[in-house]
């Protein structure tokens, strides 16, 4: 039997019709260096994505299914791209601007873009790729920056100026009704362990993810809310915050290119957001910063952080500024709403702590499971250790497989069953509280058993003298694998690996603790800013590392 029920699509036309008349005041106010920012309301910026759709459309030509790319900061024209692009029926693909220029040229040329949206600022790297990148037909430049590298470029390419080509053109859009299936927008994953791979939202998927975003169990913002966006609109549609904005009317403060910890610091606390959402290396930066010259961060109530293991220590360092940090787990494949950590109701602080330092719980539109290294399914006890498997609505069940292709089901990342395997290795506790113990690529399997390198990284970063630590496996005669510990030391602080190795025994089991040990002078950063591992491994068998063994 059928229902009755209307079978309304669900599409980013309808998140960007909503926004724009439901909460036409709500603001986008992006950051510019300058004395005052830039400030745009959602009809505005609604405005001119339609203006952005006719120019697609009219002036370059693009049609439906056809990708854009965009090569932006977080600001207002990227959000009007997010929005102008789906809802014409054209598939907006957002750029990582910190990949290798190799990388960039691949992934533009899988997924061959037709135009580019760049910020000026930006142009210096988009430029030398040009005659690499035969299917780029238009660049739109956008923003303030100086254009003149691309007198000379080496393109076929049309160039226009973002701004004039929109001006003068409608102010609306007779937007298409689209398949909510059809593809809305796509990234590729940043390549920490391997290669891109190309991830298609639907505009269901979006939609759906949006929703969840929303939801007080997840970030929980309404219009009543800034929320201060610094993870990249290019690192997976920057969490789902630009969608759910435009949904429920949440003010955004767009940081621009301003991603150091100074000018962080300053616009929160001009701008007074109240949530946040960046990745751990970026919140370590800006508690360095208020802590040398202290800010009034009193507005920003809570804080969204993910995309690697956020160090308990970190957590109760903004706990002491009044900031509440909420701990997220996702990916690319995963929109990438997977699991939040808010503790179950009913509990004191100190009843909290242990839930919060964990990943979280799987919202309704989540499904987990622990598979175990003999396939089997591992029981939630809290115990069993296996890869976690995902599936739901705003999962991916394959990759893009490039114009004309196939989409691409590879073994190591899809079940037969179509789960995604997420190369995250965890435990689920009874409640269906998750933590990941590692990536299965990270973990150090030392004699048949295995070492958490997060759990060392964790215990040492909680020493005081402590600024940042990466564990890494590296090969060891005896036991197969043993952990190599790179610290990087605070500004003056002189711990010798002794009472580093010592302060680790008191949380760490003592068969665990590293015996090789190197100070380095900065963790590598992937270009979402997550800590580089297979640089580390690297520089270690290239001899490059100043190691001690105790
Ligand atoms: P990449 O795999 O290239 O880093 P993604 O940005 O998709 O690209 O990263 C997803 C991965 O990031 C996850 O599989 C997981 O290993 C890691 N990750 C994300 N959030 C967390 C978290 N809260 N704790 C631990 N690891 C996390």
């Amino acid at each position: 039997m059928l229902s009755t029920m209307q079978d309304a699509p669900l599409t980013v036309t309808r998140i960007l019709q909503h926004g724009m008349r439901i909460h036409a005041t709500s603001r986008i106010t992006t950051w510019t260096g300058e004395p005052e920012p830039q400030r745009r309301s959602f009809r505005e910026a609604g405005e001119r994505a339609s203006r952005l759709a006719h120019a697609l459309r009219d002036e370059l030509g693009i049609d439906t299914g056809d990708r854009v790319a965009t090569l932006m900061w977080n600001n207002a024209e990227h959000l009007e791209a997010y929005f102008a692009i789906p809802s014409m029926g054209a598939v907006l693909h957002t750029l990582n601007l910190r990949l290798p220029p190799e990388q960039l040229v691949w992934i533009v040329n899988h997924a061959a873009d037709r135009a580019v949206v760049v910020n000026a600022s930006v142009l210096p790297l988009l430029v030398p790729l040009l005659p690499h990148l035969p299917t780029i037909e238009h660049i739109v430049v956008s923003g303030p920056g100086d254009r003149s590298a691309l007198a000379g470029a080496d393109t076929a390419a049309r160039v226009h100026e973002y701004e004039e080509l929109i001006a003068g053109r409608p102010a609306s859009y007779d937007w298409p009704e689209l398949d909510e299936r059809s593809a809305a927008a796509m990234c590729y994953t940043s390549g920490t362990t391997g290669d891109p791979r190309g991830v298609v939202y639907s505009h269901r998927s979006i939609y759906l993810h949006s929703m969840q975003v929303n939801m007080s169990e997840s970030m929980g913002l309404t219009d009543k809310d800034t929320t201060l966006v610094v993870v990249p609109q290019f690192h997976v549609n920057a969490w789902g915050l630009p969608h759910a904005t435009f949904m429920t009317g949440i003010n955004v403060l767009m940081p621009d290119r301003f991603l150091q910890p100074a000018p962080l610091a300053e616009m929160i606390e001009r701008e007074k957001p109240t949530h946040a959402a960046a990745v751990p290396t970026i919140w370590q930066g800006l508690l360095a910063e208020v802590t040398a010259n202290p800010r009034d961060l009193s507005s920003m109530r809570h804080v969204t952080i993910g995309g690697s293991a956020c160090p308990p220590a970190l957590m109760k360092a903004y706990d002491k500024l009044g900031v509440r940090v909420c701990h997220a787990w996702g990916m690319t494949e995963t929109s990438p709403l997977g699991t939040m950590a808010h503790a179950p109701a009913g509990l004191s602080a100190d009843q909290e702590w242990p839930y919060r330092v964990t990943q979280g719980r799987f919202p309704a539109g989540v499904e987990g499971r622990l598979v175990g290294p003999e396939g089997e399914f591992l029981p939630w006890d809290g115990e069993s250790a296996g890869e976690l498997e995902v599936r739901g609505p705003w999962i991916a069940s394959a990759y893009y497989g490039g114009a004309g292709g196939e989409p691409i089901r590879p073994a190591d990342k899809f079940s037969e069953d179509g789960w995604l395997k997420t190369g995250d290795v965890g435990v689920i506790s009874p409640d269906g509280f998750l933590t990941l113990t590692d990536r299965a690529k990270d973990v150090i399997k030392s004699g048949g058993e295995w070492i958490s390198s997060v759990e060392l990284e964790n215990a040492l970063m909680a020493h005081p003298e402590v600024a940042e630590a990466a564990v890494v496996a590296v090969p060891d005669e005896r036991w197969g694998e043993r952990p190599l510990a790179t610290v990087v030391l605070k500004e003056g602080a002189t711990v010798g690996y002794g009472t580093l190795k010592e302060f680790l025994g008191g949380t760490v089991a003592k068969w665990q603790l590293p015996e090789r040990w190197a100070l380095i002078p900065a963790v590598p950063k992937t270009s979402v800013g997550k800590f580089d591992k297979k640089v580390i491994r690297r520089q270690y068998a290239d001899g490059e590392l100043d190691v001690t063994e105790l």
